[in-house]
Protein backbone atom coordinates (compact mmCIF):
# COMPACT_ATOMS: atom_id res chain seq x y z
CA UNK A 1 0.00 0.00 0.00
CA UNK A 2 1.16 3.64 -0.78
CA UNK A 3 2.21 6.07 1.92
CA UNK A 4 2.53 10.19 1.52
CA UNK A 5 5.61 11.17 3.59
CA UNK A 6 5.27 14.64 4.62
CA UNK A 7 7.57 17.67 4.79
CA UNK A 8 7.68 19.78 7.60
CA UNK A 9 6.26 23.89 6.76
CA UNK A 10 9.54 25.87 8.49
CA UNK A 11 8.49 28.01 11.03
CA UNK A 12 7.23 31.57 8.85
CA UNK A 13 5.01 34.80 9.65
CA UNK A 14 3.79 35.96 6.20
CA UNK A 15 1.42 39.38 7.45
CA UNK A 16 1.55 38.82 10.89
CA UNK A 17 0.34 35.67 10.68
CA UNK A 18 2.19 32.80 12.51
CA UNK A 19 2.34 29.88 10.63
CA UNK A 20 4.04 26.83 12.18
CA UNK A 21 3.63 22.85 13.08
CA UNK A 22 2.13 22.53 9.56
CA UNK A 23 2.51 19.40 7.46
CA UNK A 24 2.04 18.99 4.09
CA UNK A 25 1.08 15.68 1.86
CA UNK A 26 1.33 15.46 -1.77
CA UNK A 27 -1.21 13.38 -3.72
CA UNK A 28 -0.81 12.96 -7.38
CA UNK A 29 -3.43 15.89 -8.08
CA UNK A 30 -4.38 17.12 -4.68
CA UNK A 31 -2.74 18.10 -1.16
CA UNK A 32 -3.44 17.28 2.73
CA UNK A 33 -2.65 19.55 4.79
CA UNK A 34 -2.09 19.62 8.93
CA UNK A 35 -1.35 21.27 11.73
CA UNK A 36 0.09 18.74 14.29
CA UNK A 37 -0.59 20.95 17.38
CA UNK A 38 -4.19 21.20 17.71
CA UNK A 39 -5.14 17.80 14.50
CA UNK A 40 -6.86 20.17 12.15
CA UNK A 41 -7.23 19.06 8.49
CA UNK A 42 -7.74 20.91 4.83
CA UNK A 43 -7.62 18.76 1.83
CA UNK A 44 -6.12 21.15 -0.96
CA UNK A 45 -5.55 21.65 -4.63
CA UNK A 46 -2.17 21.09 -5.93
CA UNK A 47 -2.29 25.48 -6.38
CA UNK A 48 -2.54 25.94 -2.85
CA UNK A 49 -0.15 22.99 -2.23
CA UNK A 50 2.63 24.74 -4.41
CA UNK A 51 1.82 27.98 -2.93
CA UNK A 52 2.55 26.32 0.39
CA UNK A 53 5.75 24.61 -0.84
CA UNK A 54 7.50 27.38 -1.97
CA UNK A 55 6.39 29.53 1.14
CA UNK A 56 4.07 32.03 -1.82
CA UNK A 57 1.09 32.23 0.44
CA UNK A 58 -1.65 34.17 -1.44
CA UNK A 59 -4.38 36.09 0.11
CA UNK A 60 -7.01 33.62 -0.50
CA UNK A 61 -5.02 30.44 1.01
CA UNK A 62 -4.25 32.56 4.03
CA UNK A 63 -8.06 33.61 4.63
CA UNK A 64 -8.75 29.76 4.13
CA UNK A 65 -6.34 28.45 6.72
CA UNK A 66 -7.04 31.08 8.84
CA UNK A 67 -10.75 30.29 9.20
CA UNK A 68 -10.02 26.51 9.18
CA UNK A 69 -8.02 27.00 12.58
CA UNK A 70 -4.74 26.12 10.54
CA UNK A 71 -2.88 29.07 11.08
CA UNK A 72 -2.50 32.23 13.91
CA UNK A 73 -2.90 35.51 14.04
CA UNK A 74 0.59 36.56 16.15
CA UNK A 75 -0.83 37.13 19.58
CA UNK A 76 -4.62 36.45 19.15
CA UNK A 77 -5.89 33.03 18.74
CA UNK A 78 -3.74 31.04 20.17
CA UNK A 79 -3.91 26.91 18.84
CA UNK A 80 -2.62 25.80 22.14
CA UNK A 81 -5.55 23.98 23.87
CA UNK A 82 -5.94 23.97 27.72
CA UNK A 83 -5.02 20.68 28.82
CA UNK A 84 -6.53 20.87 32.44
CA UNK A 85 -10.19 20.99 30.70
CA UNK A 86 -12.19 18.19 30.47
CA UNK A 87 -15.94 17.26 30.33
CA UNK A 88 -15.96 13.30 31.94
CA UNK A 89 -19.51 12.25 29.94
CA UNK A 90 -18.60 8.82 29.70
CA UNK A 91 -19.06 6.05 32.36
CA UNK A 92 -17.77 2.46 32.78
CA UNK A 93 -19.26 0.07 35.16
CA UNK A 94 -17.76 -2.83 35.97
CA UNK A 95 -20.70 -5.54 37.10
CA UNK A 96 -19.11 -9.10 36.84
CA UNK A 97 -15.83 -10.36 36.65
CA UNK A 98 -17.48 -13.49 35.79
CA UNK A 99 -17.66 -15.05 32.34
CA UNK A 100 -19.24 -18.10 30.41
CA UNK A 101 -16.30 -17.97 28.01
CA UNK A 102 -12.54 -18.68 28.33
CA UNK A 103 -10.82 -16.03 25.61
CA UNK A 104 -7.20 -17.59 24.84
CA UNK A 105 -5.63 -13.26 25.19
CA UNK A 106 -8.43 -12.32 28.40
CA UNK A 107 -6.95 -11.16 31.55
CA UNK A 108 -9.97 -11.64 33.70
CA UNK A 109 -10.57 -14.79 35.97
CA UNK A 110 -14.11 -15.84 34.69
CA UNK A 111 -13.99 -18.22 37.73
CA UNK A 112 -13.81 -15.34 40.53
CA UNK A 113 -16.15 -15.47 43.28
CA UNK A 114 -18.25 -12.59 45.10
CA UNK A 115 -17.26 -10.97 41.70
CA UNK A 116 -20.79 -8.96 41.05
CA UNK A 117 -21.75 -5.60 41.64
CA UNK A 118 -24.47 -5.14 44.22
CA UNK A 119 -27.55 -3.27 43.73
CA UNK A 120 -26.91 -1.22 46.23
CA UNK A 121 -23.46 -0.10 44.84
CA UNK A 122 -25.12 0.62 41.70
CA UNK A 123 -27.40 2.64 43.19
CA UNK A 124 -24.82 4.71 44.98
CA UNK A 125 -22.65 4.51 41.43
CA UNK A 126 -25.81 6.18 38.92
CA UNK A 127 -25.95 8.56 42.00
CA UNK A 128 -22.94 9.87 41.53
CA UNK A 129 -23.06 10.54 38.36
CA UNK A 130 -25.83 12.08 38.51
CA UNK A 131 -24.60 14.30 40.63
CA UNK A 132 -21.95 14.98 38.46
CA UNK A 133 -24.03 15.47 35.45
CA UNK A 134 -25.70 18.23 37.25
CA UNK A 135 -22.79 20.14 38.99
CA UNK A 136 -21.41 20.58 35.91
CA UNK A 137 -24.24 20.78 33.69
CA UNK A 138 -23.82 18.01 31.67
CA UNK A 139 -26.82 16.55 30.23
CA UNK A 140 -25.82 13.85 27.50
CA UNK A 141 -24.05 10.90 28.98
CA UNK A 142 -22.80 7.31 28.08
CA UNK A 143 -22.88 4.61 29.91
CA UNK A 144 -21.42 1.06 29.34
CA UNK A 145 -21.69 -1.73 31.71
CA UNK A 146 -19.25 -3.88 31.35
CA UNK A 147 -17.38 -7.67 32.57
CA UNK A 148 -16.92 -10.29 32.23
CA UNK A 149 -19.93 -11.38 30.34
CA UNK A 150 -21.83 -8.18 31.29
CA UNK A 151 -25.13 -10.22 30.72
CA UNK A 152 -24.79 -12.63 33.30
CA UNK A 153 -25.79 -9.39 35.14
CA UNK A 154 -28.78 -8.30 32.57
CA UNK A 155 -31.00 -7.25 35.30
CA UNK A 156 -28.18 -4.85 36.79
CA UNK A 157 -28.41 -3.39 33.06
CA UNK A 158 -32.13 -2.80 32.65
CA UNK A 159 -31.85 -1.31 36.57
CA UNK A 160 -29.91 1.50 35.27
CA UNK A 161 -32.00 2.92 33.05
CA UNK A 162 -34.92 2.64 34.92
CA UNK A 163 -33.18 4.64 38.27
CA UNK A 164 -31.97 7.38 35.25
CA UNK A 165 -35.65 7.65 33.67
CA UNK A 166 -37.07 7.83 37.40
CA UNK A 167 -34.07 9.99 39.39
CA UNK A 168 -32.93 11.96 35.82
CA UNK A 169 -35.42 12.31 33.43
CA UNK A 170 -33.21 15.67 32.33
CA UNK A 171 -30.09 13.81 31.72
CA UNK A 172 -30.32 11.52 27.87
CA UNK A 173 -27.88 8.81 28.92
CA UNK A 174 -27.16 6.51 25.60
CA UNK A 175 -26.45 2.62 27.33
CA UNK A 176 -24.28 0.70 25.62
CA UNK A 177 -22.88 -3.23 26.25
CA UNK A 178 -20.24 -5.10 25.05
CA UNK A 179 -21.00 -8.91 25.18
CA UNK A 180 -19.68 -12.09 24.03
CA UNK A 181 -22.98 -12.90 22.27
CA UNK A 182 -23.52 -16.75 23.96
CA UNK A 183 -26.60 -15.52 25.75
CA UNK A 184 -28.72 -13.22 23.06
CA UNK A 185 -32.07 -15.35 22.57
CA UNK A 186 -35.36 -13.76 21.68
CA UNK A 187 -36.31 -13.01 25.21
CA UNK A 188 -33.13 -11.17 26.12
CA UNK A 189 -33.45 -9.44 22.54
CA UNK A 190 -36.73 -7.81 23.47
CA UNK A 191 -35.38 -6.35 26.86
CA UNK A 192 -32.68 -4.84 24.91
CA UNK A 193 -35.14 -3.23 22.81
CA UNK A 194 -37.26 -2.05 25.43
CA UNK A 195 -34.60 -0.43 27.65
CA UNK A 196 -32.97 0.94 24.32
CA UNK A 197 -29.59 -0.42 24.71
CA UNK A 198 -27.12 -0.60 22.46
CA UNK A 199 -25.37 -3.30 21.52
CA UNK A 200 -21.30 -4.75 20.51
CA UNK A 201 -20.66 -7.89 19.75
CA UNK A 202 -17.30 -9.53 20.53
CA UNK A 203 -16.59 -12.17 17.32
CA UNK A 204 -13.05 -12.93 15.72
CA UNK A 205 -13.67 -13.45 11.99
CA UNK A 206 -14.73 -16.69 10.64
CA UNK A 207 -15.37 -19.35 12.69
CA UNK A 208 -11.99 -21.24 12.36
CA UNK A 209 -10.74 -18.25 13.76
CA UNK A 210 -12.69 -17.53 16.16
CA UNK A 211 -13.09 -20.82 17.70
CA UNK A 212 -9.32 -21.26 18.23
CA UNK A 213 -9.38 -17.63 19.74
CA UNK A 214 -12.53 -17.99 22.19
CA UNK A 215 -14.11 -21.08 23.63
CA UNK A 216 -16.46 -21.38 26.79
CA UNK A 217 -15.95 -22.67 30.39
CA UNK A 218 -16.02 -26.34 28.23
CA UNK A 219 -13.30 -25.66 25.82
CA UNK A 220 -16.40 -25.66 23.30
CA UNK A 221 -16.33 -23.70 19.75
CA UNK A 222 -18.76 -20.37 20.41
CA UNK A 223 -19.07 -19.69 16.95
CA UNK A 224 -21.97 -20.43 15.81
CA UNK A 225 -23.98 -19.42 19.22
CA UNK A 226 -22.28 -15.68 18.73
CA UNK A 227 -23.38 -15.71 14.98
CA UNK A 228 -26.71 -16.84 15.85
CA UNK A 229 -26.96 -14.38 19.22
CA UNK A 230 -26.30 -11.44 16.31
CA UNK A 231 -29.00 -12.59 13.86
CA UNK A 232 -31.29 -12.54 16.41
CA UNK A 233 -30.74 -9.21 17.46
CA UNK A 234 -30.98 -8.23 13.81
CA UNK A 235 -34.39 -10.24 13.24
CA UNK A 236 -35.59 -8.36 17.15
CA UNK A 237 -35.01 -5.22 14.84
CA UNK A 238 -32.23 -3.85 16.70
CA UNK A 239 -30.15 -1.54 14.55
CA UNK A 240 -26.13 -0.53 14.84
CA UNK A 241 -25.06 -3.67 16.48
CA UNK A 242 -21.12 -3.03 16.58
CA UNK A 243 -18.70 -6.38 16.24
CA UNK A 244 -15.13 -5.87 17.75
CA UNK A 245 -12.77 -8.58 16.46
CA UNK A 246 -9.17 -8.88 18.05
CA UNK A 247 -6.89 -9.65 15.48
CA UNK A 248 -3.98 -11.72 16.85
CA UNK A 249 -0.30 -12.80 15.04
CA UNK A 250 -2.28 -15.99 14.31
CA UNK A 251 -5.25 -14.27 12.62
CA UNK A 252 -3.41 -11.52 10.84
CA UNK A 253 -2.75 -13.26 7.36
CA UNK A 254 -7.03 -14.16 7.74
CA UNK A 255 -7.73 -10.30 7.37
CA UNK A 256 -9.07 -10.66 4.04
CA UNK A 257 -11.46 -13.50 5.11
CA UNK A 258 -12.25 -12.00 8.30
CA UNK A 259 -13.63 -9.18 6.30
CA UNK A 260 -15.32 -11.04 3.61
CA UNK A 261 -17.18 -13.17 6.07
CA UNK A 262 -18.86 -9.45 7.37
CA UNK A 263 -19.55 -8.43 3.94
CA UNK A 264 -21.37 -12.02 2.74
CA UNK A 265 -22.86 -12.81 6.70
CA UNK A 266 -23.53 -10.51 8.86
CA UNK A 267 -23.54 -7.32 6.19
CA UNK A 268 -25.71 -5.06 8.32
CA UNK A 269 -23.10 -4.68 11.92
CA UNK A 270 -20.11 -2.09 11.64
CA UNK A 271 -17.42 -3.90 12.37
CA UNK A 272 -13.70 -2.85 14.08
CA UNK A 273 -10.81 -4.90 13.92
CA UNK A 274 -8.92 -3.92 16.77
CA UNK A 275 -5.11 -5.26 17.15
CA UNK A 276 -3.69 -7.15 20.23
CA UNK A 277 -1.96 -5.12 22.30
CA UNK A 278 1.13 -6.88 24.61
CA UNK A 279 -1.01 -7.89 27.52
CA UNK A 280 1.48 -7.75 29.92
CA UNK A 281 0.80 -11.35 30.29
CA UNK A 282 4.13 -12.84 29.22
CA UNK A 283 2.16 -16.40 28.16
CA UNK A 284 0.23 -14.26 25.72
CA UNK A 285 2.95 -12.29 24.14
CA UNK A 286 2.90 -14.35 21.40
CA UNK A 287 -0.11 -12.88 20.21
CA UNK A 288 0.11 -9.74 20.08
CA UNK A 289 0.67 -7.53 16.81
CA UNK A 290 4.21 -6.19 17.09
CA UNK A 291 6.92 -4.50 14.88
CA UNK A 292 6.62 -4.39 10.94
CA UNK A 293 2.95 -6.56 11.77
CA UNK A 294 1.21 -3.31 12.63
CA UNK A 295 2.02 -2.01 8.99
CA UNK A 296 0.73 -5.08 7.36
CA UNK A 297 -2.25 -5.23 9.49
CA UNK A 298 -3.31 -1.95 8.28
CA UNK A 299 -1.95 -2.61 4.61
CA UNK A 300 -4.39 -5.81 4.61
CA UNK A 301 -7.20 -3.52 5.79
CA UNK A 302 -6.30 -1.13 3.10
CA UNK A 303 -6.07 -2.98 0.47
CA UNK A 304 -9.45 -4.89 1.42
CA UNK A 305 -11.46 -1.28 1.54
CA UNK A 306 -9.95 -0.75 -2.75
CA UNK A 307 -10.88 -4.33 -3.49
CA UNK A 308 -14.61 -4.39 -1.94
CA UNK A 309 -15.02 -0.68 -3.83
CA UNK A 310 -14.51 -2.44 -7.05
CA UNK A 311 -17.16 -4.99 -6.04
CA UNK A 312 -19.06 -2.39 -4.66
CA UNK A 313 -19.12 -2.61 -1.33
CA UNK A 314 -17.74 -0.13 1.45
CA UNK A 315 -15.63 -1.50 3.88
CA UNK A 316 -16.64 -0.10 7.43
CA UNK A 317 -14.01 -0.24 9.73
CA UNK A 318 -14.04 1.23 12.92
CA UNK A 319 -10.42 2.64 13.47
CA UNK A 320 -10.50 3.59 9.64
CA UNK A 321 -13.83 5.69 10.19
CA UNK A 322 -12.63 7.29 13.48
CA UNK A 323 -8.88 8.29 12.13
CA UNK A 324 -10.68 9.30 8.56
CA UNK A 325 -13.20 11.85 11.10
CA UNK A 326 -10.12 12.98 12.93
CA UNK A 327 -8.45 14.08 9.54
CA UNK A 328 -11.61 15.25 8.05
CA UNK A 329 -13.70 16.85 10.98
CA UNK A 330 -11.30 16.56 14.02
CA UNK A 331 -14.19 15.00 15.45
CA UNK A 332 -13.21 14.73 19.47
CA UNK A 333 -15.93 12.01 19.96
CA UNK A 334 -13.11 8.82 21.01
CA UNK A 335 -11.82 8.04 24.30
CA UNK A 336 -8.84 6.82 22.69
CA UNK A 337 -7.80 7.98 19.62
CA UNK A 338 -9.28 11.61 19.18
CA UNK A 339 -6.73 13.41 21.35
CA UNK A 340 -4.25 11.17 23.20
CA UNK A 341 -5.66 9.01 25.76
CA UNK A 342 -9.14 10.70 27.99
CA UNK A 343 -9.19 8.29 30.45
CA UNK A 344 -9.57 9.64 33.71
CA UNK A 345 -11.00 12.79 31.51
CA UNK A 346 -13.69 11.80 29.28
CA UNK A 347 -14.12 8.29 30.61
CA UNK A 348 -13.92 6.84 34.00
CA UNK A 349 -14.68 3.35 34.99
CA UNK A 350 -16.53 2.14 38.68
CA UNK A 351 -15.49 -1.25 40.04
CA UNK A 352 -17.18 -3.31 42.13
CA UNK A 353 -16.02 -1.55 45.41
CA UNK A 354 -17.31 1.51 44.00
CA UNK A 355 -13.73 2.61 43.50
CA UNK A 356 -13.09 4.54 40.33
CA UNK A 357 -10.20 4.32 38.40
CA UNK A 358 -9.08 6.52 34.69
CA UNK A 359 -9.43 3.37 32.49
CA UNK A 360 -10.88 -0.40 32.06
CA UNK A 361 -7.65 -1.82 31.81
CA UNK A 362 -6.25 -0.56 35.12
CA UNK A 363 -7.02 -1.37 38.66
CA UNK A 364 -3.46 -0.50 40.34
CA UNK A 365 -4.02 1.28 43.64
CA UNK A 366 -1.63 4.06 42.50
CA UNK A 367 -3.79 5.78 39.88
CA UNK A 368 -7.20 5.36 41.52
CA UNK A 369 -9.12 8.41 41.66
CA UNK A 370 -11.53 8.21 44.80
CA UNK A 371 -14.50 5.98 45.75
CA UNK A 372 -17.92 6.83 45.24
CA UNK A 373 -18.05 6.37 49.61
CA UNK A 374 -16.13 9.88 49.34
CA UNK A 375 -17.94 12.96 49.73
CA UNK A 376 -16.20 14.87 46.98
CA UNK A 377 -17.76 14.70 43.85
CA UNK A 378 -16.46 13.18 40.55
CA UNK A 379 -14.89 16.55 38.89
CA UNK A 380 -13.27 17.56 42.26
CA UNK A 381 -11.92 13.85 42.42
CA UNK A 382 -10.41 14.23 38.79
CA UNK A 383 -8.94 17.99 38.93
CA UNK A 384 -7.45 16.71 42.07
CA UNK A 385 -5.57 13.93 40.49
CA UNK A 386 -4.77 15.93 37.57
CA UNK A 387 -0.87 16.94 38.46
CA UNK A 388 -0.87 13.87 41.46
CA UNK A 389 -1.48 10.66 39.97
CA UNK A 390 0.98 9.28 37.46
CA UNK A 391 -1.73 8.30 35.36
CA UNK A 392 -2.08 11.86 33.82
CA UNK A 393 1.44 12.15 32.84
CA UNK A 394 2.13 13.53 29.88
CA UNK A 395 3.55 11.38 27.80
CA UNK A 396 6.82 12.33 25.44
CA UNK A 397 9.50 11.59 22.95
CA UNK A 398 11.84 13.79 20.82
CA UNK A 399 10.51 11.90 17.87
CA UNK A 400 6.67 13.42 18.96
CA UNK A 401 7.90 17.02 18.24
CA UNK A 402 8.43 16.24 14.86
CA UNK A 403 5.04 14.43 14.53
CA UNK A 404 2.36 15.15 12.09
CA UNK A 405 -0.14 12.69 14.34
CA UNK A 406 0.92 14.25 18.10
CA UNK A 407 -2.41 15.76 18.15
CA UNK A 408 -4.04 12.71 17.80
CA UNK A 409 -1.58 10.41 19.18
CA UNK A 410 0.18 12.31 22.21
CA UNK A 411 2.11 9.48 22.89
CA UNK A 412 -0.32 6.23 22.85
CA UNK A 413 -2.23 4.20 24.85
CA UNK A 414 -1.41 5.03 28.81
CA UNK A 415 -2.03 1.24 29.76
CA UNK A 416 -0.11 0.22 27.30
CA UNK A 417 2.75 2.26 28.44
CA UNK A 418 2.17 0.98 31.90
CA UNK A 419 2.29 -2.79 30.32
CA UNK A 420 5.52 -2.15 28.71
CA UNK A 421 7.30 -0.28 31.48
CA UNK A 422 5.40 -1.21 34.49
CA UNK A 423 4.35 2.52 35.33
CA UNK A 424 3.61 5.63 33.31
CA UNK A 425 6.86 7.22 33.00
CA UNK A 426 6.01 9.68 30.39
CA UNK A 427 7.31 7.60 27.72
CA UNK A 428 5.53 6.81 24.68
CA UNK A 429 3.78 3.70 24.01
CA UNK A 430 6.15 1.85 20.77
CA UNK A 431 3.00 -0.50 20.29
CA UNK A 432 0.51 2.85 19.68
CA UNK A 433 3.09 4.71 17.67
CA UNK A 434 3.66 2.09 15.57
CA UNK A 435 -0.10 1.81 14.58
CA UNK A 436 -0.98 5.14 14.38
CA UNK A 437 2.12 6.02 12.20
CA UNK A 438 0.86 3.33 9.77
CA UNK A 439 -2.55 4.37 9.64
CA UNK A 440 -2.70 8.02 9.35
CA UNK A 441 0.25 7.25 6.22
CA UNK A 442 -2.31 5.05 5.02
CA UNK A 443 -5.41 7.19 5.35
CA UNK A 444 -3.61 10.42 4.06
CA UNK A 445 -3.13 8.39 0.99
CA UNK A 446 -6.55 7.32 0.83
CA UNK A 447 -8.22 10.82 1.22
CA UNK A 448 -5.92 12.55 -1.51
CA UNK A 449 -5.91 9.23 -4.08
CA UNK A 450 -9.57 8.16 -3.64
CA UNK A 451 -11.39 11.25 -1.82
CA UNK A 452 -14.80 10.16 -3.12
CA UNK A 453 -14.34 6.87 -1.78
CA UNK A 454 -12.94 8.32 1.21
CA UNK A 455 -16.29 11.21 1.79
CA UNK A 456 -18.75 8.10 1.11
CA UNK A 457 -17.22 5.91 3.88
CA UNK A 458 -17.40 9.14 6.22
CA UNK A 459 -20.74 9.58 4.69
CA UNK A 460 -22.06 6.26 5.25
CA UNK A 461 -21.58 7.14 9.21
CA UNK A 462 -23.86 10.53 8.60
CA UNK A 463 -26.48 8.42 7.42
CA UNK A 464 -26.40 6.10 10.71
CA UNK A 465 -25.53 3.21 8.64
CA UNK A 466 -22.00 2.95 10.71
S1 LIG B 1 4.14 8.31 19.80
FE1 LIG B 1 4.74 8.15 17.66
S2 LIG B 1 2.86 8.46 16.45
FE2 LIG B 1 2.52 9.19 18.54
S3 LIG B 1 2.96 11.38 18.49
FE3 LIG B 1 4.83 10.35 19.17
S4 LIG B 1 5.97 9.97 17.27
FE4 LIG B 1 3.85 10.45 16.67
S1 LIG C 1 -5.35 3.91 28.82
FE1 LIG C 1 -5.52 3.20 26.70
S2 LIG C 1 -7.44 2.03 26.65
FE2 LIG C 1 -7.45 3.28 28.52
S3 LIG C 1 -8.52 5.15 27.94
FE3 LIG C 1 -6.34 5.51 27.67
S4 LIG C 1 -5.96 5.05 25.51
FE4 LIG C 1 -7.91 4.14 26.05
Amino acid sequence: MNTLKPIKIIENEVHNIKISNLYLFKGSNKGYIINSMNGIGMLISSEFYSEIENGAFSDELLSKMLSRGLIEISGHNDLTEDETEFKTSFFLIDMTKRCNMNCIYCLRNPYAENANISFEMMDKIVDKIIEYCHINNVDMIDIQPWGGETFLEKEKIFYIRKKLDQDAPDIKASISVETNGILLNDELAEQIKKYNIKVGVSIDGTGDIHDQQRRDLLNNPTFEKVVNGIECLHKHGINNIGTISVITSESISHIDDIIDFFISRLPYVSFKLNHMHSPGNRKMNYLAITDDKCEEMIDRIMNCILLYEKKGHIIKDGNVICGLNNLIYRKDNNICHSHGCMGGKKMIIFDQKGDIYPCELLDYPDIKLGNVNERSDIGTMIRNALDQNSFFLKKHDIKCSDCPWNYYCQGGCTSAVIYENGVNNGSISVDSCRINKALYERLVWLLTEKTELTLKIIQKEKEGVI
